[in-house]
Order: C-alpha cells, then structure tokens, then sequence
C-alpha cells in the first residue's frame, strides 16, 4: 500500500525523535505504527491489521479494546487520582485484597510499576528479610541462564542473558546462575532432576549462609519457553528451604492465566516465599506490578526501629487509576473464564501442532497455556539449533500472512532458535484457527 504524506512524516518523525526499545540508532527500520487495535488484532497506521500472536509483549491478556477498562481508570481518575501508598486508598486495598484471593494464600503486597521494579523491591525484602532476624550475611541470589528478569541494575544481574548485560557491567552485586533445565535438550533431567540439585551444590560451594535466595519463572518465558521437569520447582522449594534461602518466583508473564493457571508456579503444587508480577496484572492497559511476600516474612519487619524500617518508595507505584483498571482486568479473566480458556486453547494448539513436529527443522513444540515454544533445528539429531535466518524467515512469512510472533531473547550460546506465541487469553476460534493455519503455513515454507 502507498504510504500517505501524513504516514510518511510520522515515520520520519519516528526514525527522529524516538529511541525505540532494544534498537541502536535510527535508521532502522520501523516495523509498525499501531493506531487501533480490538480483540487481539491490531491495526498499523496505514489500515493494515495483524493478529498479535504475542500480547504485545506478552500483556494485554484480556485482548485489547476492553472500553470497561478506560472507563475503570476514568472514573478513579476523577474521583481521586493520585495519593502516595506511604499512606492509602481504596483501590490498592481492594486490589491487595483481591490478589491475596488469587493467590489462594496469606501474602501482604508491595506495589510498584514495572516487572523490573517488582523484582528490585523482592531482593530489597529478602535482603532485609534475613537481617531483620539477625543473619546477616546473606546477600547472593542464584538464578538460571537464559531467563529474563528485567532492566535494572538488580534486575539484569539476575538475568542470564549475557548479550544484554554485557556493555553495562558491573550491575548489582551478588547475583550467580546455574543452568536452566531444558527437557528438550536434557530430557535426563526429567527423571535426575540433576538442574536442581545443581542450585543445592552451588548454595553449598557458596556457604547457605551467604545466600538469600533463588529467583525463577515457573517456566523460562523469554529464553525460550523452557519447561522444566515436573519436580524440579518442588525440589529447588526443598533446596531453598534445607539452606535457608527464599524462592522468589517472577510471574511477571506466567501470571494471570498465561500458563492456565492464575499463577504459573500453581502448575506445580508450590508456594513460593515472594511472587513478582505485572503485565497481564491490568493487561497492560496502564502500569503496574506487584510483590507478593509471604505474611511470616512480613511479619520480621514488625518492631523495626524507625531507621530500619523498609526504606523502599515508588513514587507512582499502586497508582489508584492503575489499580481501578487491574482489579477490572481480574473481573474480566473471571467473568469469561479466560485462565480455563488459555488452559483449554493451548492444550488444543499443542495438539493441532504435533504434526509439525515432522518438519525437518522443528526439534520440539511446547508450552502449557497461551504459552507455546517452536524450537527450530539445522538437525533433529544434533538438535543445533537453527540459524537465525530460517528463525526470522518464519517470523517475516507469518507477518507477512498478518500474525505477529516473536523469538527468544539473546543469548551468546546461539539458542536465538525459539519461535514464540502468547496471544491474547481471549482470542475467538477464528482467532485460533488463523494462528494455526498460519504457523502451518509459514513452516512449510522452510
Ligand atoms: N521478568 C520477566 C519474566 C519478564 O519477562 C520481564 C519483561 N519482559 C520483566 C521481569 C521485566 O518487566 P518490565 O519490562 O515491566 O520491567
């Protein structure tokens, strides 16, 4: 389609004045403008539409459109739109509340705004969590390579995603990985749980006393939608326990109903000691996150003299209009039973999907819910991962038919192999059947 003179200074304009997000300078290209967008299709500024097979970034769960929510954030922002959570308003109780519900346990929340802040505000607590009940020593937290827990300087040390921290070091202190399990590429692991016991090693090597914490996905999104076997949750809980340490889990994309679940850690029978999330929290219609900490944890906090109390604000966290709009986000999951129809669909895609499994490149497809992983492969045998060509080939073709997926975030081990689909927990059959159609398609074309 001819681009209009209005569409061709607003990307002039783009390339200009915007620093997009993981670009380097302009001129690179601009993918899309989006204008408007409804249900789970989104339309770019010159009237073509896509089915956004990946939520955005993996956010907007309820579709995009919802009208009920703007009118949620209106309404708060004219009866009350701002005041601080050093002191209180309605809509962060309810939502507390309302979350602890979802939770199906007794957690206090910390609001904040994004994944990232969720995730500094967990290793501020469970930091402090330990002095307050005089062990001091205990400051390291281990994560796993590949996973993605956010931008910030804590955040980012946690991440295992070497391409992304490199030009930034040194970030925060204190942060070692372990390998992820990959039930794919060591299907072993599936009986020796040998990616667990490797956390109880390293907290061993490193002296338990040393050690604060374990973060992880209940399911490596952004690596690669990494499943790990049935018990190793389980186990890594046990590990954290027998050491002392804390699970924090970061359900900033296995939350809300992304895997089928309310919460992605309740696919595997675990209570975590602190539980991030954001995104699908208000759908990413407006900013914000939350920390879930376990009330015993909470609780160490009680007496604390005055200069150390837990000295931690977000000027804009809880916002009561962000709030307003998630605690209607919850109603909508509820009302249209959304976490049983990602549970239902993306059973249903890994069926649809199993005969592409015969591709010659396609190594393995996986997910649970609207959470699903195509890993492309050079050899079936070898499982070398595919190169990045073929990757984006697939991913241009399927744009091209209109359906926007995504892949995997960097990695210097090469794995940029994995295809990646998480619409909209509302998508319509149509919806479902165009994706498959599609992805079918666009395989076929390697
Ligand atoms: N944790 C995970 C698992 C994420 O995927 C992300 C963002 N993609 C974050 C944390 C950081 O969230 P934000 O971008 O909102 O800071």
């Amino acid at each position: 389609m001819q681009a209009t003179e209005q569409t061709q200074n607003l990307q002039k304009a783009d390339e200009k004045y915007l620093w997009h997000a993981m670009r380097g300078a302009a001129p690179t290209p601009t993918n899309l403008i989006i204008t408007k967008a409804e249900g789970a299709w989104v339309t770019d500024i010159d009237g073509n539409t896509y089915l956004d097979g990946m939520s955005g970034l993996w956010c907007v769960n309820v579709g995009y459109g919802r009208k009920e929510l703007a009118r949620a954030a209106f309404e708060q922002l004219e009866e009350m739109p701002y005041f601080p959570l050093t002191q209180s308003h309605v809509p962060a109780i309810k939502l507390a509340e309302k979350l602890n519900e979802w939770l199906g346990d007794d957690y206090v929340i910390f609001f904040s705004n994004s994944g990232s802040e969720a995730n500094e505000t967990a290793f501020k607590i469970a930091r402090q969590y330990h002095q307050q009940k005089g062990d001091h020593g205990r400051y390291k937290f281990i994560s796993r390579y590949r996973a993605y827990h956010g931008n910030s300087m804590g955040a980012l040390a946690a991440t295992g995603q070497a391409q992304r921290k490199y030009k930034y070091e040194p970030l925060g202190q204190g942060f070692l990985h372990v390998a992820p399990p990959d039930t794919y590429r060591n299907p072993d692991d599936v009986h020796t749980l040998a990616s667990a016991d490797e956390i109880d090693r390293v907290m061993t090597w490193e002296l338990s006393q040393t050690v604060a914490g374990v973060i992880m996905e209940p399911i490596i999104t952004g690596g690669g939608i990494l499943m790990p076997p049935d018990g190793y949750m389980a186990k890594v809980k046990e590990i954290c326990e027998n050491h002392g340490a804390l699970l924090i889990c970061d359900e900033v994309i296995c939350g809300f109903g992304r895997t089928g679940q309310p919460f992605g850690f309740m696919n595997y029978g675990v209570k975590p000691d602190i539980i991030t999330m954001a995104k699908g929290i208000t759908s990413a219609y407006l900013p914000l996150s939350a920390t879930a900490v376990r009330r015993e944890i909470y609780e160490a906090y009680i007496g604390s003299e005055d200069y150390d109390r837990f000295r931690h604000v977000n000027t804009f966290g809880g916002n009561p209009a962000a709030c307003a709009l998630a605690l209607k986000n919850l109603e909508i999951m509820e009302n249209e039973k959304l976490i049983e129809r990602s549970k239902e669909l993306g059973e249903r895609l890994l069926y649809e999907l199993e005969d592409v499994k015969e591709h010659p490149n396609v190594g393995d497809v996986r997910g649970k819910g609207l959470l699903i992983g195509i890993e492309l492969v050079e050899d079936k045998q070898t499982k070398e991962p595919a190169a990045i060509e073929k990757v984006n080939k697939v991913i241009n073709a399927c744009k091209e038919k209109c359906l926007i997926i995504g892949k995997n975030g960097d990695t210097v081990a090469g794995y940029n192999n994995i295809l990646q689909l998480a619409p909209p927990l509302s998508i319509t059959e149509e919806d479902f059947t165009f994706i498959v159609k599609t992805i079918k398609e666009c395989l076929s074309q390697l």
